[in-house]
């Protein structure tokens, strides 16, 4: 295992530049001279102002794509943290900044994995970077767009490795290999305003909708699988009223939202919620937002080349995880490839003071190269 302080380093000039999302901050720049200096074709597929960088070295056998994002989520106030979350800090073997986990980390292992096995000339297929600086914001022009555009092109990923944190408690112990979709919709049920003491002269939305939302809540949507709990139906935000206490409000607003498996579909739980909605003969404006179908990774090579090579480098044999928020191991799956998940321990991500074990740097690291080695 190579453990000169490369990853490390690389990690740390990550940090240091300042990618808010969707902006990238020369992040995928610095990975491009990298990648260039090894040979790899470089080419951006920019829109919208975010940066996606496809590179790619080699142009027969199987194709591999290293994927991962460049931007990370605001910091929140400077006094939360121990140090400035820009200015990359280690701490008792520990290395802290905005991004240590999610996912900086990731990209500078995979380059520094990269480079060693350039320089043993242990290649055989095709391996290629997929960056985004738009992941944690909006992800609409980020690798959605992206693959849109190779896709059109007519190139079909084999395999892809996505550098998100996903170890529960220690390196190695968790891969990620499928994630739920999340729907979700803002949902206003129309009324008509009146006085309380005169209904008959106004329609009341919250005695309309509150029957509805009973059978939402009750419904078992699916039973889930092997590999996925239930679909779940959870509302965040119920809101109606004038603030007086004598006025029938003119409409309700709810806010819900599904996570839901593979064995549900977007359109199939939209008609469902929709035919509910209608039999109970509200009037309503439905505005809904899908930001992901579900994707689920079948056992074949790439599981278990992510597998052994986890289980070579840190003993542990990893479990193979579907929970979680989602990632853009959403867009690429669809386009036909095998998508696994392996990054650092994931506790400490989106949080003040994030990190990362300074040890476990060059080990991920080397499971990058154990998985690449095993697969090209
Ligand atoms: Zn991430």
């Amino acid at each position: 295992m190579a453990d000169d302080g490369a990853v490390l380093a690389l990690t740390r000039q990550l940090i240091a530049r300042r990618s808010l999302t969707p902006d990238d901050a020369g992040c995928c720049a610095l990975i491009a001279d990298r990648l260039r200096a090894l040979g790899f074709g470089i080419e951006y597929i920019d829109a919208g102002g975010v940066t996606n960088l496809w590179a790619t070295l080699g142009d027969e056998g199987p194709l591999l794509i290293l994927a991962g994002h460049t931007d990370v989520v605001p910091t929140g106030p400077r006094e939360h943290w121990a140090s400035d979350p820009f200015d990359p800090t280690v701490r008792e073997g520990v290395l802290y900044g905005r991004g240590a986990a999610d996912m900086k980390s990731g990209l500078a292992a995979m380059v520094c994995a990269t480079e060693r096995i350039v320089a043993r000339r242990a290649l055989r297929g095709t391996l290629a970077y997929l960056i985004t600086s738009d992941e944690e914001g909006a992800a609409r022009h980020g690798t959605r767009h992206a693959v849109a555009v190779l896709q059109s092109r007519g190139i079909r990923p084999d395999y892809a490795i996505v550098g998100e944190a996903t170890a529960s408690s220690q390196l190695g112990d968790r891969i990620t290999i499928g994630r739920r979709g999340s729907l979700g919709c803002n949902l206003r049920v129309l009324g008509r305003q009146g006085h309380v003491a005169y209904p008959d002269k106004a329609d009341n939305p919250v005695h309309r909708l509150a029957p509805a939302l009973a059978e939402l809540v009750a419904i078992r949507w699916d039973e889930g699988n092997d590999h996925f709990p239930p679909t779940s139906f959870q509302v965040s935000n119920v809101n109606a009223g004038t603030g007086a206490n004598n006025v029938i409000p003119g409409h309700a607003d709810v806010v819900f939202n599904f996570r839901y498996c593979t064995e549900s579909s977007a359109d199939g739980l939209k008609s469902r919620v929709t035919a509910i909605l209608d039999r109970h003969g509200l009037r309503y404006e439905a505005d809904w937002w899908h930001s992901g179908e579900p994707y689920l990774t079948a056992p074949g090579r790439l599981i278990d080349a992510a597998q052994s090579a986890v289980r070579e480098t840190t003993g542990l044999t990893p479990t193979l995880f579907t929970g979680g928020g989602t990632s853009d191991g959403r867009f690429i799956s669809p386009w036909g490839a095998e998508v696994v998940e392996i990054g650092p321990v994931n506790d400490s991500i989106h949080k003040v003071d994030e990190h990362v074990n300074v040890t476990d740097l060059p080990r991920l690291s080397a499971i990058y190269e154990g998985v690449i080695d095993r697969l090209l």
